[in-house]
């Protein structure tokens, strides 16, 4: 996530917010090679600070697995003031972001880093992380809507790229089911979408799985660090 300059070279130890807008406007700073003597630039996590040629450290790459609770965005600021997902790591110093996005009412796993080349990483379309979904849905979808969901459905004039679907749990009385679906694509509210174009609304949200990783024993709200052999299986 983008910071202003200044703010990251005072979180790197160089000097106060005040005395790192004048390193910057004295023309002691550059950002990919390039000198900046204007405030107001911001920097990613991946880009490259030198002050007097001098690199800034980089700080220590961390990652966490969260469980996003529902009515939690998955932002770093809100305009609107509502719950972020950075409330729940108040007490982590990384300037962590979340890779991905879940929607406000969705709740589930996401992970957290400040690892710029890994969040990149996972969620350009070519590297085809597996997601899987619990959707819980208005009505019972037939093996002809799972099949339709499997071959890939029609959004927005483009076909979804085959799915696997599955239909867990189904209750003809209150005329709602449970149905499992694991993509690899991430476009706006796709599950959503998917699910609607067979005629099946989706009214609750989780996503299960993320790659090899799984929510087991964490509650909505709570966190833990990945282990090296996850990060590394991630990579
Ligand atoms: N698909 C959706 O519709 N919403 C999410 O939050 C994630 C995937």
């Amino acid at each position: 996530m983008a910071e202003r300059l200044q703010k990251v070279m005072a979180e790197a130890g160089i000097a106060s917010r005040r005395k790192s807008e004048v390193l910057i406007t004295s023309g002691h700073v550059r950002v990919n090679g390039k000198a900046v003597t204007t405030l107001g630039v911001k920097v990613d996590p991946t880009d490259h600070v030198e002050v007097d040629g001098v690199p800034l450290l980089a700080e220590k790459p961390v990652y966490y697995l969260f469980y996003k609770p529902r009515g939690v965005v998955t932002t770093v600021h809100d305009e609107k003031g509502r719950k972020t997902v950075m409330d729940f790591f108040k007490d982590v110093p990384e300037r962590i972001y979340p890779v991905g996005r879940l929607d406000y009412d969705t709740s589930g796993l996401l992970i957290m880093t400040n690892d710029g080349a890994l969040a990149n990483r996972l969620t350009h379309p070519k590297y085809e992380v597996k997601k899987t979904y619990l959707a819980k849905v208005e009505g019972v979808p037939t093996n002809a809507d799972l099949k339709q969901l499997r071959l890939g459905v029609e959004i927005d004039g483009r076909k979804t790229a085959p799915a696997k679907s599955n239909l867990l749990d189904s209750d003809q009385k209150k005329n709602n089911a449970l149905v499992q679906l694991t993509i690899h694509e991430g476009h706006n509210h796709q599950v959503k979408h998917m699910l609607a174009a067979v005629g099946h609304p989706v009214t609750k949200l989780k996503r299960e799985r993320y790659g090899i990783l799984d929510l087991q024993s964490l509650q909505p709200g709570e966190y833990r660090k990945l282990k090296p052999i996850e990060i590394s299986k991630l990579k």
